[in-house]
């Protein structure tokens, strides 16, 4: 089969490559739509340890079952592989699961015509949704997954607070659509790319501003900042602009140090909220958020062919598009 892989540091090959091999569980998925991720991009720059080449990378993923009882099914993956009987599965927090693992990191992903992957993480999508729209479900559930959390910290509901939301890629984009849909009318959202500023002030309709060339409005007054970066100057940024009782969302991982003003963290009561994947319950949520529109009808959004996937990382890297997502789909 044809696949898209990472061969070396800032390096991707598309290629012939054996299929996938079974394990007992298993199903086969033909891909019809995978997204481009900012952890993949991470991978692609040799940052991410867990990611060592060659590896297919890949896993937000829309397609259908090519297996098995249910084959010709349309679904998307779950990507995150958990044991389903520790304590944290048992009780509903399976992204922390000890046993994790996802797809496209030391599996193989699906940057590829087929990828494989166990029957219980796939959840059917329904017939009317675009096979594109649905592969941004891994996402969305993220977005979602961070908005309960800070949702269960929260003294007054969502739609009433003052909102930062730190950087404009997919993340960002759906969780700025997600908190609209919810009746969130104050939000700001900062980005340093003003490409991608420009489409996230016209495709979400929140004011945007670039954290580099402007200074924040207002520090020390935001309800909820969410950090979609996660590096060291975005944590600065979150902890400057956190009021007092706030509660401060770290969802990026670019980094792992610097940033926190712990001193300010305590003195003003900031709740710090660390946000890693989804659960399944996540996923099943963000299908049905997509397919009732709750977050827009995600035209900005762009699509290319799976064969020049290694041209989208590189106009990705170089700030050359505005979209915040690139979903490749299978050559016709
Ligand atoms: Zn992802
Ligand atoms: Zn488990």
């Amino acid at each position: 089969m044809k696949a898209l892989v990472y061969t070396d540091t800032n390096e991707i090959v598309y290629r012939d490559e054996p299929a996938p091999i079974f394990e007992q569980g298993d199903v086969l998925f033909k891909v019809e739509a995978t997204g481009i991720c900012g952890s993949d991009m991470h991978a692609y720059h040799g940052k991410d340890p867990r990611r060592v080449p060659p590896l297919i990378l890949g896993h937000e993923v829309a397609g259908t079952i090519a297996s098995g009882p249910h084959e010709g099914i349309r679904a998307v993956i779950n990507p995150l592989i958990t044991c389903g009987t520790c304590e944290y599965c048992d009780t509903g927090l399976s992204n922390l699961c000890a046993q994790r693992e996802l797809i496209g990191m030391r599996l193989p992903g699906a940057y590829a015509e087929y990828t494989k992957i166990p029957g219980r993480n796939l959840i059917p999508i329904p017939h009317q949704l675009g096979f594109t729209k649905a592969s941004l479900a891994e996402p969305t559930a993220t977005a979602l997954h961070a908005l309960n959390l800070a949702r269960m910290k929260s003294f007054r509901p969502l739609a009433e607070l003052k909102v930062l939301i730190i950087g404009g890629g997919a993340i960002g984009m759906l969780t700025a659509l997600l908190l609209k849909g919810y009746g969130c009318r104050d939000i700001l959202l900062a980005e340093t790319n003003d490409l991608r500023g420009k489409s996230a002030a016209e495709h979400t309709g929140c004011r945007v501003f670039n954290p580099i060339t402007d200074t924040l409005e207002g520090p020390d007054s935001y309800d909820l900042v969410l950090d979609c970066v996660g590096g060291e100057k975005t944590r600065n940024l979150s902890v400057t602009a956190a009021k007092p009782g706030g509660i401060f969302v770290h969802i990026g991982l670019m980094d792992s140090l610097g940033g926190l003003d712990i001193r300010k963290i305590t003195l003003s009561e900031i709740t710090l909220i660390g946000v890693y994947c989804y659960t399944a319950a996540d996923v099943r949520a963000a299908v049905k958020a997509i397919d009732t529109g709750l977050v827009g009808d995600l035209t900005w959004v762009e699509t290319r062919p799976l064969s020049q996937g290694a041209k989208a990382f590189l106009d990705l890297d170089n700030g050359l598009t505005a979209a915040a997502k690139i979903v490749l789909l299978p050559d016709s």
